[in-house]
Protein backbone atom coordinates (compact mmCIF):
# COMPACT_ATOMS: atom_id res chain seq x y z
CA UNK A 1 0.00 0.00 0.00
CA UNK A 2 3.04 2.29 0.68
CA UNK A 3 3.59 2.66 -3.35
CA UNK A 4 0.61 4.24 -4.04
CA UNK A 5 0.07 8.25 -5.05
CA UNK A 6 -1.97 10.14 -3.61
CA UNK A 7 -4.18 10.20 -6.45
CA UNK A 8 -4.48 6.25 -6.37
CA UNK A 9 -5.26 6.45 -2.76
CA UNK A 10 -8.10 8.61 -3.75
CA UNK A 11 -9.53 5.92 -6.69
CA UNK A 12 -8.95 3.26 -3.80
CA UNK A 13 -10.55 4.89 -1.08
CA UNK A 14 -13.58 5.86 -3.10
CA UNK A 15 -13.58 2.65 -4.30
CA UNK A 16 -13.61 0.99 -1.34
CA UNK A 17 -10.13 -1.30 -1.62
CA UNK A 18 -9.20 -0.18 1.56
CA UNK A 19 -10.21 2.38 4.46
CA UNK A 20 -7.97 5.11 5.72
CA UNK A 21 -7.73 3.47 8.99
CA UNK A 22 -6.12 0.30 6.80
CA UNK A 23 -3.97 2.94 5.35
CA UNK A 24 -3.15 5.01 8.14
CA UNK A 25 -2.01 1.60 10.20
CA UNK A 26 0.05 0.34 7.50
CA UNK A 27 2.04 3.66 7.05
CA UNK A 28 2.50 4.50 10.70
CA UNK A 29 3.76 0.65 11.22
CA UNK A 30 6.27 1.41 8.20
CA UNK A 31 7.12 4.42 9.62
CA UNK A 32 8.13 3.27 13.07
CA UNK A 33 10.02 0.44 11.54
CA UNK A 34 11.87 2.59 8.89
CA UNK A 35 12.12 5.68 9.84
CA UNK A 36 14.97 5.40 12.39
CA UNK A 37 17.60 5.12 9.75
CA UNK A 38 16.38 8.19 8.91
CA UNK A 39 15.26 10.62 11.07
CA UNK A 40 12.62 12.21 8.96
CA UNK A 41 10.28 12.70 11.76
CA UNK A 42 10.32 14.62 15.00
CA UNK A 43 6.89 13.62 15.75
CA UNK A 44 4.64 10.57 15.10
CA UNK A 45 0.85 11.76 15.90
CA UNK A 46 -0.09 7.84 15.91
CA UNK A 47 -3.76 8.92 18.22
CA UNK A 48 -4.36 11.47 16.02
CA UNK A 49 -3.73 10.10 12.81
CA UNK A 50 -6.56 7.13 13.78
CA UNK A 51 -8.25 8.81 14.60
CA UNK A 52 -8.71 11.01 11.91
CA UNK A 53 -9.06 8.21 9.64
CA UNK A 54 -11.71 6.49 11.66
CA UNK A 55 -13.25 10.25 11.06
CA UNK A 56 -12.79 10.33 7.16
CA UNK A 57 -13.86 6.72 6.86
CA UNK A 58 -17.33 7.56 8.43
CA UNK A 59 -17.42 10.52 6.46
CA UNK A 60 -17.31 8.31 3.36
CA UNK A 61 -19.73 5.75 4.49
CA UNK A 62 -22.05 9.17 4.73
CA UNK A 63 -21.54 9.53 0.98
CA UNK A 64 -18.86 12.25 1.71
CA UNK A 65 -16.17 12.25 -1.29
CA UNK A 66 -12.72 14.02 -2.16
CA UNK A 67 -9.34 13.90 -3.16
CA UNK A 68 -7.89 13.98 0.48
CA UNK A 69 -10.50 12.69 2.71
CA UNK A 70 -8.75 10.10 4.53
CA UNK A 71 -5.38 10.89 2.49
CA UNK A 72 -2.21 10.23 5.04
CA UNK A 73 -0.10 13.48 5.08
CA UNK A 74 2.89 15.27 7.15
CA UNK A 75 3.42 18.41 8.32
CA UNK A 76 6.92 20.57 8.24
CA UNK A 77 7.59 21.16 11.73
CA UNK A 78 6.85 24.59 11.49
CA UNK A 79 3.30 24.25 10.60
CA UNK A 80 1.07 24.64 13.96
CA UNK A 81 -0.56 21.89 15.14
CA UNK A 82 -2.62 22.70 18.51
CA UNK A 83 -1.65 20.84 21.04
CA UNK A 84 0.82 18.86 19.45
CA UNK A 85 5.05 19.67 19.59
CA UNK A 86 6.03 22.30 17.06
CA UNK A 87 9.78 22.43 17.28
CA UNK A 88 10.93 24.00 14.34
CA UNK A 89 13.51 22.21 14.62
CA UNK A 90 14.93 23.99 17.37
CA UNK A 91 15.80 23.27 21.24
CA UNK A 92 14.54 26.37 21.82
CA UNK A 93 10.93 25.21 20.33
CA UNK A 94 11.31 21.25 21.96
CA UNK A 95 8.51 22.18 24.53
CA UNK A 96 6.19 24.58 22.61
CA UNK A 97 2.96 23.04 21.75
CA UNK A 98 1.12 25.06 19.55
CA UNK A 99 -2.13 26.57 20.48
CA UNK A 100 -4.04 26.97 17.56
CA UNK A 101 -3.91 24.95 14.11
CA UNK A 102 -1.99 26.73 11.03
CA UNK A 103 -4.16 27.87 8.22
CA UNK A 104 -3.03 24.61 6.17
CA UNK A 105 -2.97 22.50 9.10
CA UNK A 106 -6.71 23.30 9.66
CA UNK A 107 -7.95 23.65 5.83
CA UNK A 108 -6.06 19.92 5.07
CA UNK A 109 -8.25 18.72 8.30
CA UNK A 110 -10.73 19.77 7.09
CA UNK A 111 -11.01 18.16 3.79
CA UNK A 112 -10.35 14.89 5.41
CA UNK A 113 -6.27 14.76 5.01
CA UNK A 114 -4.99 12.58 8.04
CA UNK A 115 -1.59 13.60 9.74
CA UNK A 116 1.00 10.83 10.36
CA UNK A 117 3.33 13.49 12.11
CA UNK A 118 5.74 16.50 12.02
CA UNK A 119 8.51 16.23 9.83
CA UNK A 120 12.15 17.53 10.68
CA UNK A 121 13.29 20.06 9.58
CA UNK A 122 16.33 22.38 9.42
CA UNK A 123 16.30 24.96 12.50
CA UNK A 124 13.78 27.59 11.98
CA UNK A 125 14.21 26.30 8.07
CA UNK A 126 17.64 28.04 7.39
CA UNK A 127 19.89 25.47 5.18
CA UNK A 128 20.29 23.52 2.40
CA UNK A 129 21.38 20.01 3.92
CA UNK A 130 18.92 19.51 6.79
CA UNK A 131 21.62 18.79 8.98
CA UNK A 132 21.12 22.06 11.16
CA UNK A 133 17.80 20.55 13.09
CA UNK A 134 18.35 20.18 16.88
CA UNK A 135 16.87 16.54 16.36
CA UNK A 136 19.40 15.69 14.22
CA UNK A 137 20.55 15.29 10.37
CA UNK A 138 18.04 13.36 8.17
CA UNK A 139 19.44 11.26 6.06
CA UNK A 140 18.62 10.76 2.31
CA UNK A 141 17.04 7.69 1.55
CA UNK A 142 19.00 6.88 -2.15
CA UNK A 143 22.32 6.95 0.18
CA UNK A 144 22.02 7.28 3.64
CA UNK A 145 25.73 8.72 3.89
CA UNK A 146 24.26 12.25 1.94
CA UNK A 147 21.94 14.89 2.93
CA UNK A 148 18.14 14.95 1.68
CA UNK A 149 18.04 18.56 1.08
CA UNK A 150 16.59 21.14 3.30
CA UNK A 151 15.11 23.04 4.98
CA UNK A 152 12.15 20.01 4.37
CA UNK A 153 14.05 17.79 4.26
CA UNK A 154 12.31 15.08 6.84
CA UNK A 155 9.13 15.80 4.36
CA UNK A 156 11.19 14.80 1.16
CA UNK A 157 12.98 11.76 3.27
CA UNK A 158 9.83 10.86 4.26
CA UNK A 159 7.80 10.98 1.14
CA UNK A 160 10.90 9.26 -0.87
CA UNK A 161 11.24 6.85 1.08
CA UNK A 162 7.47 6.17 0.73
CA UNK A 163 6.59 6.18 4.52
CA UNK A 164 3.75 8.36 3.16
CA UNK A 165 2.66 9.79 -0.37
CA UNK A 166 2.83 13.55 0.23
CA UNK A 167 3.67 15.99 2.98
CA UNK A 168 3.73 19.64 3.25
CA UNK A 169 7.12 21.97 3.31
CA UNK A 170 7.97 25.62 3.17
CA UNK A 171 10.08 27.84 0.63
CA UNK A 172 12.12 31.07 1.57
CA UNK A 173 14.35 29.93 -0.92
CA UNK A 174 14.33 26.70 -1.71
CA UNK A 175 13.68 24.71 0.41
CA UNK A 176 10.55 22.64 -1.06
CA UNK A 177 12.19 22.65 -4.50
CA UNK A 178 16.07 21.95 -3.71
CA UNK A 179 15.01 18.55 -0.92
CA UNK A 180 12.75 17.06 -3.85
CA UNK A 181 15.58 17.40 -6.09
CA UNK A 182 17.99 15.72 -4.05
CA UNK A 183 15.11 12.74 -3.27
CA UNK A 184 13.98 12.47 -6.65
CA UNK A 185 10.36 14.06 -5.58
CA UNK A 186 8.07 16.78 -7.28
CA UNK A 187 7.93 19.82 -5.24
CA UNK A 188 6.02 23.03 -5.56
CA UNK A 189 6.65 26.87 -4.19
CA UNK A 190 3.51 28.65 -4.92
CA UNK A 191 3.49 32.39 -5.98
CA UNK A 192 3.97 35.02 -2.93
CA UNK A 193 0.53 34.97 -1.02
CA UNK A 194 -1.55 31.86 -2.43
CA UNK A 195 -1.39 29.51 0.36
CA UNK A 196 -2.04 31.06 3.90
CA UNK A 197 1.48 31.88 6.03
CA UNK A 198 -0.94 32.32 8.88
CA UNK A 199 0.27 29.83 11.77
CA UNK A 200 3.68 28.77 9.88
CA UNK A 201 6.11 30.04 12.15
CA UNK A 202 7.93 32.83 10.17
CA UNK A 203 11.55 32.46 8.86
CA UNK A 204 11.78 35.65 6.18
CA UNK A 205 8.29 36.92 6.32
CA UNK A 206 8.30 38.09 2.48
CA UNK A 207 9.67 35.45 1.31
CA UNK A 208 8.11 32.34 3.11
CA UNK A 209 5.87 30.44 1.20
CA UNK A 210 4.01 26.75 2.43
CA UNK A 211 3.61 23.92 -0.67
CA UNK A 212 3.36 20.47 -1.21
CA UNK A 213 6.32 18.13 -1.31
CA UNK A 214 4.41 14.30 -2.93
CA UNK A 215 6.26 11.60 -6.02
CA UNK A 216 3.84 13.38 -8.86
CA UNK A 217 2.88 16.32 -10.57
CA UNK A 218 -0.71 14.99 -10.41
CA UNK A 219 -0.38 14.66 -6.36
CA UNK A 220 1.38 18.22 -6.01
CA UNK A 221 -2.18 19.37 -7.54
CA UNK A 222 -4.16 17.75 -5.53
CA UNK A 223 -2.21 18.72 -2.02
CA UNK A 224 -2.19 22.52 -3.49
CA UNK A 225 -5.66 22.62 -4.12
CA UNK A 226 -6.10 21.30 -0.19
CA UNK A 227 -3.40 24.06 0.51
CA UNK A 228 -4.11 26.86 -1.54
CA UNK A 229 -6.79 30.09 -1.21
CA UNK A 230 -7.03 33.91 0.83
CA UNK A 231 -6.94 33.89 4.22
CA UNK A 232 -7.89 36.86 6.20
CA UNK A 233 -5.50 36.31 9.05
CA UNK A 234 -2.42 36.57 7.18
CA UNK A 235 -2.48 40.26 5.49
CA UNK A 236 -0.10 38.83 2.83
CA UNK A 237 -2.53 36.52 1.51
CA UNK A 238 -3.93 36.84 -1.65
CA UNK A 239 -7.70 37.40 -2.85
CA UNK A 240 -7.70 35.62 -5.76
CA UNK A 241 -9.82 32.68 -6.96
CA UNK A 242 -8.14 29.11 -6.66
CA UNK A 243 -8.69 27.32 -9.65
CA UNK A 244 -8.64 23.70 -10.57
CA UNK A 245 -5.08 22.84 -10.04
CA UNK A 246 -5.93 18.78 -11.87
CA UNK A 247 -8.48 20.18 -14.75
CA UNK A 248 -5.49 21.02 -17.10
CA UNK A 249 -3.09 18.52 -16.37
CA UNK A 250 -3.27 16.98 -19.29
CA UNK A 251 -3.22 19.95 -21.53
CA UNK A 252 -1.07 20.22 -24.86
CA UNK A 253 2.32 21.61 -24.68
CA UNK A 254 1.87 22.63 -28.55
CA UNK A 255 3.94 25.80 -28.87
CA UNK A 256 5.02 26.10 -24.91
CA UNK A 257 7.63 28.59 -25.06
CA UNK A 258 10.41 27.49 -22.59
CA UNK A 259 13.39 30.16 -22.55
CA UNK A 260 16.60 28.39 -20.91
CA UNK A 261 18.51 31.40 -18.81
CA UNK A 262 21.92 31.17 -20.25
CA UNK A 263 23.46 32.48 -16.67
CA UNK A 264 22.04 29.19 -15.25
CA UNK A 265 24.17 26.74 -17.18
CA UNK A 266 27.77 28.72 -16.70
CA UNK A 267 30.06 27.74 -14.42
CA UNK A 268 29.38 25.86 -11.79
CA UNK A 269 26.39 23.80 -12.38
CA UNK A 270 27.61 19.93 -12.86
CA UNK A 271 27.98 19.09 -16.06
CA UNK A 272 26.15 15.67 -15.87
CA UNK A 273 23.27 17.67 -14.63
CA UNK A 274 23.70 20.14 -17.11
CA UNK A 275 23.27 16.89 -19.61
CA UNK A 276 20.23 15.55 -17.49
CA UNK A 277 18.93 18.88 -17.77
CA UNK A 278 19.09 19.26 -21.59
CA UNK A 279 17.49 15.61 -22.11
CA UNK A 280 14.80 16.84 -20.40
CA UNK A 281 14.29 19.85 -22.80
CA UNK A 282 14.53 16.82 -25.50
CA UNK A 283 11.36 15.66 -24.05
CA UNK A 284 9.33 18.24 -23.78
CA UNK A 285 10.65 19.46 -27.29
CA UNK A 286 8.74 16.14 -28.50
CA UNK A 287 5.90 17.06 -26.97
CA UNK A 288 5.48 20.46 -28.87
CA UNK A 289 7.65 22.75 -27.14
CA UNK A 290 9.93 25.14 -28.83
CA UNK A 291 13.47 26.72 -26.65
CA UNK A 292 14.51 30.03 -26.22
CA UNK A 293 17.88 30.99 -25.04
CA UNK A 294 16.90 34.19 -22.38
CA UNK A 295 18.85 35.73 -19.85
CA UNK A 296 18.72 36.81 -16.56
CA UNK A 297 21.12 39.40 -16.60
CA UNK A 298 20.93 39.82 -12.42
CA UNK A 299 21.25 36.69 -11.08
CA UNK A 300 24.54 36.50 -10.14
CA UNK A 301 23.76 39.04 -7.10
CA UNK A 302 20.98 36.69 -6.34
CA UNK A 303 22.98 34.84 -3.17
CA UNK A 304 23.85 38.19 -1.78
CA UNK A 305 20.95 40.09 -1.98
CA UNK A 306 19.17 36.52 -0.63
CA UNK A 307 21.89 36.12 2.42
CA UNK A 308 21.18 39.82 3.31
CA UNK A 309 17.27 40.18 3.14
CA UNK A 310 16.34 36.95 4.58
CA UNK A 311 18.58 36.74 7.94
CA UNK A 312 17.55 40.65 8.06
CA UNK A 313 13.88 39.08 8.58
CA UNK A 314 14.79 36.23 10.14
CA UNK A 315 16.86 38.66 12.88
CA UNK A 316 13.70 40.77 13.27
CA UNK A 317 10.87 37.54 13.41
CA UNK A 318 13.30 35.65 15.96
CA UNK A 319 13.08 38.60 18.31
CA UNK A 320 10.13 37.03 19.98
CA UNK A 321 12.11 33.91 20.94
CA UNK A 322 13.14 35.81 24.69
CA UNK A 323 12.70 32.92 27.20
CA UNK A 324 10.03 34.41 28.12
CA UNK A 325 6.92 33.85 26.24
CA UNK A 326 8.10 30.67 24.40
CA UNK A 327 9.87 27.90 24.41
CA UNK A 328 13.12 27.35 26.18
CA UNK A 329 14.30 29.43 29.15
CA UNK A 330 17.55 29.19 30.66
CA UNK A 331 18.16 28.10 34.04
CA UNK A 332 17.85 30.49 37.33
CA UNK A 333 18.81 33.53 35.10
CA UNK A 334 20.50 36.03 37.40
CA UNK A 335 18.72 39.27 35.86
CA UNK A 336 16.20 39.79 33.01
CA UNK A 337 19.36 41.08 30.30
CA UNK A 338 21.19 37.44 31.70
CA UNK A 339 17.55 35.57 30.93
CA UNK A 340 17.04 37.19 27.35
CA UNK A 341 21.07 36.47 26.92
CA UNK A 342 21.31 33.01 28.03
CA UNK A 343 17.76 31.68 26.83
CA UNK A 344 18.98 32.65 23.35
CA UNK A 345 22.58 31.46 23.83
CA UNK A 346 21.31 27.95 24.71
CA UNK A 347 18.28 27.70 22.59
CA UNK A 348 19.29 28.59 19.04
CA UNK A 349 21.78 26.43 17.13
CA UNK A 350 24.98 27.84 15.23
CA UNK A 351 23.45 28.73 11.87
CA UNK A 352 20.61 30.42 13.48
CA UNK A 353 22.93 32.34 15.84
CA UNK A 354 24.86 33.09 12.36
CA UNK A 355 22.61 34.11 10.73
CA UNK A 356 20.60 36.65 13.59
CA UNK A 357 23.97 38.61 14.05
CA UNK A 358 24.58 38.77 10.06
CA UNK A 359 20.49 40.18 9.66
CA UNK A 360 21.10 42.61 12.92
CA UNK A 361 24.39 44.14 11.47
CA UNK A 362 22.18 44.46 8.14
CA UNK A 363 19.78 46.43 9.66
CA UNK A 364 22.22 48.38 12.23
CA UNK A 365 21.90 52.26 11.46
CA UNK A 366 25.51 52.79 9.92
CA UNK A 367 25.08 49.67 7.54
CA UNK A 368 20.93 49.67 6.64
CA UNK A 369 21.80 52.01 3.16
CA UNK A 370 24.93 49.90 2.52
CA UNK A 371 23.73 46.26 2.92
CA UNK A 372 19.59 45.85 3.27
CA UNK A 373 18.56 48.88 1.26
CA UNK A 374 21.19 47.80 -2.00
CA UNK A 375 19.83 43.99 -1.39
CA UNK A 376 16.28 45.58 -1.80
CA UNK A 377 17.21 47.45 -4.82
CA UNK A 378 18.74 44.01 -6.17
CA UNK A 379 15.45 42.34 -5.48
CA UNK A 380 13.62 44.64 -7.63
CA UNK A 381 16.15 44.24 -10.77
CA UNK A 382 15.98 40.48 -10.76
CA UNK A 383 11.88 40.83 -10.81
CA UNK A 384 12.28 43.19 -13.49
CA UNK A 385 14.80 40.75 -15.33
CA UNK A 386 11.95 37.98 -14.71
CA UNK A 387 9.00 40.15 -16.02
CA UNK A 388 11.42 40.83 -19.44
CA UNK A 389 11.48 37.17 -19.27
CA UNK A 390 8.10 36.12 -19.21
CA UNK A 391 7.17 38.72 -22.13
CA UNK A 392 8.74 36.10 -24.44
CA UNK A 393 8.37 32.75 -22.82
CA UNK A 394 5.68 30.83 -21.04
CA UNK A 395 8.32 28.97 -18.64
CA UNK A 396 11.39 29.24 -17.86
CA UNK A 397 14.00 25.93 -17.41
CA UNK A 398 16.76 25.22 -16.05
CA UNK A 399 18.52 22.60 -12.94
CA UNK A 400 17.37 22.60 -9.28
CA UNK A 401 20.50 22.65 -7.79
CA UNK A 402 24.19 22.87 -9.27
CA UNK A 403 25.15 19.44 -7.69
CA UNK A 404 23.77 16.30 -6.55
CA UNK A 405 22.95 15.49 -2.94
CA UNK A 406 26.07 16.11 -0.92
CA UNK A 407 27.94 13.96 1.66
CA UNK A 408 26.75 14.83 5.39
CA UNK A 409 29.10 17.04 7.12
CA UNK A 410 30.78 18.30 3.74
CA UNK A 411 30.41 21.68 4.16
CA UNK A 412 29.57 21.97 7.78
CA UNK A 413 32.67 24.36 8.17
CA UNK A 414 32.08 26.27 4.98
CA UNK A 415 28.57 27.96 5.25
CA UNK A 416 29.15 30.04 1.89
CA UNK A 417 29.50 26.79 -0.11
CA UNK A 418 26.12 25.61 1.50
CA UNK A 419 24.67 28.84 0.21
CA UNK A 420 25.67 28.55 -3.35
CA UNK A 421 23.76 25.57 -3.85
CA UNK A 422 20.49 27.80 -3.67
CA UNK A 423 21.73 29.96 -6.79
CA UNK A 424 19.06 28.38 -8.93
CA UNK A 425 15.98 28.34 -6.56
CA UNK A 426 16.36 31.91 -4.32
CA UNK A 427 15.50 34.39 -7.46
CA UNK A 428 11.76 32.63 -7.72
CA UNK A 429 11.55 33.71 -3.60
CA UNK A 430 12.93 37.27 -4.17
CA UNK A 431 10.67 37.78 -7.17
CA UNK A 432 7.78 35.98 -5.81
CA UNK A 433 7.10 33.45 -8.60
CA UNK A 434 5.97 29.84 -8.57
CA UNK A 435 8.76 26.98 -9.30
CA UNK A 436 8.20 23.06 -9.74
CA UNK A 437 11.16 20.95 -9.20
CA UNK A 438 11.02 17.69 -10.49
CA UNK A 439 13.10 14.72 -11.03
CA UNK A 440 15.30 14.18 -14.17
CA UNK A 441 17.39 11.68 -13.87
CA UNK A 442 20.53 10.38 -11.41
CA UNK A 443 24.21 10.69 -11.37
CA UNK A 444 26.17 8.43 -9.43
CA UNK A 445 22.54 6.91 -8.40
CA UNK A 446 21.78 9.88 -6.38
CA UNK A 447 18.57 12.19 -7.68
CA UNK A 448 18.55 15.26 -9.95
CA UNK A 449 16.07 17.60 -10.71
CA UNK A 450 14.61 19.61 -13.17
CA UNK A 451 13.23 23.43 -12.69
CA UNK A 452 10.50 25.21 -14.21
CA UNK A 453 9.27 29.03 -13.42
CA UNK A 454 5.95 30.44 -14.49
CA UNK A 455 4.38 34.18 -14.38
CA UNK A 456 2.44 34.98 -11.05
CA UNK A 457 -0.49 32.64 -10.21
CA UNK A 458 0.68 30.14 -13.13
CA UNK A 459 1.01 27.16 -10.78
CA UNK A 460 -1.30 25.54 -13.31
CA UNK A 461 1.07 25.90 -16.06
CA UNK A 462 3.82 24.56 -13.98
CA UNK A 463 1.64 21.33 -12.92
CA UNK A 464 0.39 20.90 -16.65
CA UNK A 465 4.25 20.78 -18.23
CA UNK A 466 5.42 18.01 -15.07
CA UNK A 467 2.76 16.34 -15.47
CA UNK A 468 2.76 15.98 -19.34
CA UNK A 469 6.50 15.35 -18.34
CA UNK A 470 5.93 12.61 -16.37
CA UNK A 471 3.88 10.80 -18.70
CA UNK A 472 6.79 10.82 -21.18
CA UNK A 473 9.57 9.92 -18.61
CA UNK A 474 9.79 7.40 -15.87
CA UNK A 475 12.39 9.10 -13.50
CA UNK A 476 9.96 9.83 -10.81
CA UNK A 477 8.62 6.13 -10.22
CA UNK A 478 12.34 4.94 -9.56
CA UNK A 479 12.24 3.51 -5.63
CA UNK A 480 15.14 4.22 -3.59
CA UNK A 481 16.68 0.59 -2.59
CA UNK A 482 15.55 -0.41 0.84
CA UNK A 483 12.60 0.90 0.92
N1 LIG B 1 18.83 27.33 1.91
C1 LIG B 1 18.14 28.56 2.07
C2 LIG B 1 18.44 29.15 3.43
O1 LIG B 1 19.12 28.53 4.13
C3 LIG B 1 16.67 28.38 1.87
C4 LIG B 1 15.97 27.81 3.04
C5 LIG B 1 14.49 27.79 2.87
O2 LIG B 1 13.98 27.88 1.74
N2 LIG B 1 13.78 27.69 3.97
O3 LIG B 1 18.01 30.20 3.77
Amino acid sequence: MHELTLAEIARGLADKKFSSEELTRALLTRIHQLDPQLNSFISVTDELAISQARAADARRANGESGALLGAPLAHKDLFCTQGIRTSCGSKMLDNFKAPYDATVVSKLAAAGAVTLGKTNMDEFAMGSANESSYYGAVKNPWNLEHVPGGSSGGSAAAVAARLLPAATGTDTGGSIRQPAALTNLTGLKPTYGRVSRWGMIAYASSLDQGGPLARTAEDCALLLQGMAGFDPQDSTSIDEPVPDYSANLNGSLEGLRIGLPKEYFGAGLDPRIAELIMASVKELEKLGAVVKEISLPNMQHAIPAYYVIAPAEASSNLSRFDGVRFGYRCENPANLTDLYERSRAEGFGAEVQRRIMVGAYALSAGYYDAYYLQAQKIRRLIKNDFMTAFGEVDVILGPTTPNPAWKIGAKNNDPVAAYLEDVYTITANLAGLPGVSMPAGFVEGLPVGVQLLAPYFQEGRLLNVAHRYQQVTDWHTRTPTGF
